[in-house]
């Protein structure tokens, strides 16, 4: 494999691809800017929403995401998805239907939509994922008041509009749905809630249920993980194909993944950073960076603290 770092095209809104606990190597295309979105989640990693707005725009020229995208499938790279997600949430980009058949054209690499689901109702949204090959909403709560405390919609989302909207969009969908379930402790780590979420997932069906929980410095400071033994209880109550997201592991990326963290510790060596001056410093993209700082955190080989909403990442 070509080391992932040779092409130095300075990508604007291509990053990666980097290891996903879920779709492989992945290659994120951004597709608002950061950070745009019709949530401002309590567990959000990217840290509190600056843009919350359920209004779509052309936020990025279709031509320039393009063009990178011929740039990059140019390195002798793997890449098992292509992933529309990035810094907020990619249904707010009005030109969705237009990159995805741009993309099509180009390659025979499955393009995957990360989406809160949040933008379903509308049968625009609807129709222009329709050929993407996988799409993975969320659903986090089961009622309005849950809703509400971990999602922090825009106040013209109701529970009901959002979960119809992804009821809907399960219905006319010929490719595959995998739908994420985020679960905080003292939220929605008991079993009457988590019994209310499945009943809206067995209306929606999904090929696979894929449980989460804070695994990253989170966008408040009380939003609280599920111990790994309550998500193995938890995911006992949904009905389906149920799988608790675990961490990356390939041997073949293990390399380039040392040298990057290397690079962290050494940048933070210097000072504390946050989140924004790592991917300054690094020139890479925010979600790439926000991989190994999970990584990092977890080891203990670096620390976080907040400051003015910030978090500020250093060396113990
Ligand atoms: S939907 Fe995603 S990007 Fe938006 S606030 Fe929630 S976690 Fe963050």
């Amino acid at each position: 494999m070509t080391d992932m770092k040779e092409n130095n095209y300075n990508y604007q809104y291509i990053f990666g691809p980097v290891p996903s606990r879920r779709l492989g190597f992945s290659l994120g295309i951004d597709v608002v800017p950061f950070k745009t979105c019709s949530y401002d989640c309590i567990y959000c990693q990217l840290g509190r929403t600056t843009n919350k707005t359920i209004t779509r725009k052309e936020f990025v020229p279709v031509f320039k995401i393009i063009n990178e995208l011929k740039q990059k499938l140019e390195d002798d790279i793997k890449i098992d998805y292509i992933t529309l997600s990035g810094s907020g949430e990619p249904t707010l980009c009005l030109e969705l239907r237009e990159l995805i058949n741009q993309i099509k054209k180009m390659t025979n690499i499955p393009i995957a939509i990360l989406t809160n689901g949040s933008l379903l109702w509308d049968s625009n949204v609807r129709k222009e994922l329709k050929n993407a090959d996988l799409v993975i909403p969320s659903l986090d709560a089961g009622k309005e008041d849950i809703f509400r405390y971990v999602n922090r919609p825009c106040k013209e989302l109701s529970f009901e509009k959002v979960a119809n909207g992804i009821i809907k969009f399960s219905n006319m969908y010929r490719g595959k749905i995998w739908l994420e379930v985020f679960l905080l402790n003292g939220v929605t780590s008991i079993q009457s809630e988590v019994l209310s979420i499945n009943e809206i997932i067995k209306k929606i069906n999904p090929a696979k249920i894929q449980l989460n929980t804070v695994k990253r410095p989170p966008a408040e400071s009380f939003a609280f993980s599920v111990p790994g033994n309550q998500m193995v209880e938890l995911s006992k109550y949904f009905d389906g194909n149920v799988e608790i997201i675990s961490d990356f592991s390939r041997s073949t990326d293990e390399n380039y993944m040392k040298i990057t963290k290397e690079e962290i510790i050494n940048l933070l060596k210097r000072r504390p950073c946050s989140l924004d001056d790592i991917a300054a410093g690094l020139n890479l993209h925010k979600n790439e960076i926000i991989k190994y700082i999970e990584e990092l955190v977890k080891n203990e080989d670096i620390v976080y603290q907040e400051h003015n909403h910030t978090l500020y990442y250093s060396i113990k």
